[in-house]
């Protein structure tokens, strides 16, 4: 249902870590309502995902304690349930590859995943959710181990895929770059100080940057904190994005 990205230099500092600004961007996505919240962060070289069913307190409450996280990304999601009831397990973002090695969140419809899903599992794959969205987290984790690089992994998935996605992942061999696409589904890029964002919605970064580049049909978008670089799912490179001003009325 919504979705934040967050890719910068900002860590360690209590409030400002990537897990911090990913909540911050989800409670600003509340108002669109939905049933379960995640997070996942690099931390040590590792994905870590805490997700929850129910508001997000409970998500807060999850993370409560959680030791720093040492790494620069987040992805984050407010989930309303299509497919799988809302329960941690089905909550966002999921784990994906054979080692857990990527987190991916989604919003939408994933029309053929139950094809997908089968020739995964023939694969070896292990899914630990009933959600259309996991086959993707799945995807994507195969794709990087043939390709090496996590935008041309979701390049190749996105192209794959039938319906409504906005998908973002983060992979532990990719530590500084979150990875987007987007296929009738909204996505916007929130272009910062040494920090860039990525959101369904520019109500995930507007409390950051009013700076925004619209990211078209069929695209992805990789950012760094210190980056953007959008590619049609054909791979053609993409320089014509709009880049606009968020007017917002800070009392609404
Ligand atoms: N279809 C996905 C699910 O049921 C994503 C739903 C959403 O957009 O929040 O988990």
């Amino acid at each position: 249902c919504g979705i934040v990205g967050y890719a910068g230099p900002r860590a360690a500092a209590p409030s400002s870590r990537p897990v911090d600004v990913a909540l911050q961007g989800l409670a600003r996505l509340e108002y669109r309502g939905y049933d379960s919240a995640g997070v996942a962060v690099l931390d040590d070289g590792a994905v870590r995902v805490t997700k929850r069913a129910g508001k997000l307190v409970n998500l807060r409450e999850a993370l409560e304690g959680s030791s720093e996280s040492t790494g620069h990304v987040a992805i984050a999601h407010t989930r309303w349930a299509t497919h799988g009831g809302p329960t941690d397990g089905n909550a966002h973002p999921h784990l994906g590859g054979r080692d857990g090695e990527l987190a991916l969140v989604h919003n939408g419809i994933i029309e053929n995943f139950a094809a997908l899903r089968a020739e995964l599992e023939a694969d070896g794959f292990t899914f630990s959710s009933e959600t259309d969205s996991e086959a993707a987290a799945h995807l994507v984790a195969r794709e990087m181990e043939v390709a090496g690089d996590l935008t041309e992994a979701m390049r190749r998935t996105a192209a794959n895929l039938e319906g409504a996605f906005t998908l973002l992942a983060v992979h532990r061999d990719a530590p500084d770059v979150v990875v987007a696409a987007r296929r009738n589904s909204p996505l916007v890029v929130g272009l910062g100080e040494g920090e860039n964002f990525l959101g369904s919605d520019v109500a995930a970064f507007v409390d950051s940057t009013k700076e925004a580049l619209e990211i078209g049909q069929d695209q992805v978008v990789t950012v760094s904190a210190d980056s953007v670089a959008i590619v049609d799912f054909d791979g053609n490179e993409v320089t014509d994005a709009k880049r606009y001003t968020i007017e917002w009325d800070a009392a609404a």
